[in-house]
């Protein structure tokens, strides 16, 4: 099979021929519809070293052949796969809050993932697509439930208002997300044009330049002169969490969905001052994950904006590294 594979942290990635992968015993072989990049992994080909590694953990496939012991898929069968490959056994596991399971593997990071023809999933964590949910729609059931998941962490009340930072694949689906939670102001700040272009459209009722506007100022003027009670980091590079801070109300609630690797500084009193309530969210429940697969077939939630481009393997590596820096593109989608 064709994969894009990591070399050495910064170089790009190279498209290589590996042997085709054989299913072990619970697991699927799937033949890979589509995968999105996502920013963590553009951050994760930097700093870690995995030479050889295939990435990509936002994909749907077609069932292909089953190892021993599976039941319930048979080939042509169509799927969205966790991003983590669990144990299926453990009290985590078992009531679905998938990332606290102690021995859960990431996809694309501590096993192959999906920039590839071919990939193997533990057959426990492929969830079925039914038909109305095509290939570009499946592949975007990962990074919405992510989005769904901070939304919950946030725990939104009916009416409140929010400040989402950063208007990429996670923030403008965070906002789409809070509009159906109920939130009643949604304003993005980004600094790209483009991207607050799609935050609106995907759901957010007022956006912010942050380098033309005072962003404080300028997000209470939009809701009626009371700062929004809720600050939702999307963007994950160092000062984010205190420009949050910076911004977010006395008694505010801060929740932290960007994802930074580097050292960062904070100053505690800011938070302090303000009695904030700073939360984090990372990945989602499998039942967040089964909500978002639902409400796409139902048609109760229209993504198709945030799909800014769809490339083969031999785009890839040219089109990760240009996603490396500031872009008009949102989420792009590899149909190898
Ligand atoms: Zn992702
Ligand atoms: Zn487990």
């Amino acid at each position: 099979m064709r994969a894009a594979v990591l070399t050495e942290p910064g170089a790009p990635l190279a498209v290589v021929d590996l042997e085709d992968p054989t299913p072990t015993a619970g697991e699927v072989l799937l033949q890979v519809d589509a995968c999105g990049i996502c920013g963590s992994d553009l951050h994760a080909a930097d700093v870690l070293p995995l030479p050889g590694l295939v990435m990509g953990h936002e994909l749907c496939g077609t069932v292909v052949d089953v190892g021993p012991g599976v039941e319930g898929w048979a080939p042509d069968d169509r799927a969205a796969v966790l991003s983590l490959a669990t144990c299926g056994t453990c009290a985590a596991c078992l009531t679905g809050r998938v990332r606290k399971c102690a021995t859960a593997q990431m996809v694309g990071i501590e096993r192959p993932g999906g920039y590839a023809e071919l990939t193997t999933m533990p057959a426990r964590d492929l969830h079925r697509l039914p038909d109305a949910v095509d290939a570009r729609l499946g592949a975007l059931v990962e990074p919405l439930a992510v989005a769904l998941h901070t939304v919950q962490r946030a725990e939104i009340g009916i009416g409140d208002n929010a400040l989402v930072l950063g208007g990429g694949p996670i923030g403008a689906a965070v906002a789409l997300w809070l509009r159906q939670a109920g939130a009643h102001e949604v304003i993005v700040s980004d600094p790209v044009a483009h991207r607050r272009e799609l935050s609106l459209a995907v759901g957010a009722t007022a956006v912010i330049d942050p380098v033309a506007e005072d962003v404080a100022s300028a997000a209470a003027a939009r809701c009626g002169g009371a700062p929004p009670k809720h600050v939702i980091e999307c963007v994950g590079l160092p000062g984010l969490i205190q420009h949050a801070a910076d911004v977010a109300p006395v008694d505010g609630i801060v929740t932290v969905a960007g994802v930074c690797m580097a050292p960062d500084q904070v100053v505690p009193f800011t938070m302090m001052a303000k009695e904030l309530d700073v939360r984090f969210a990372f990945y989602y429940t499998r039942p967040e994950f089964d909500a978002v697969i639902d409400l796409l077939a139902r048609g109760r939630v229209d993504v198709e904006p945030l799909v800014t481009d769809e490339i083969g393997l031999d785009q890839l590596p040219d089109t990760f590294e240009a996603l490396k820096r500031p872009s008009e593109q949102c989420k792009v989608l590899i149909t190898p």
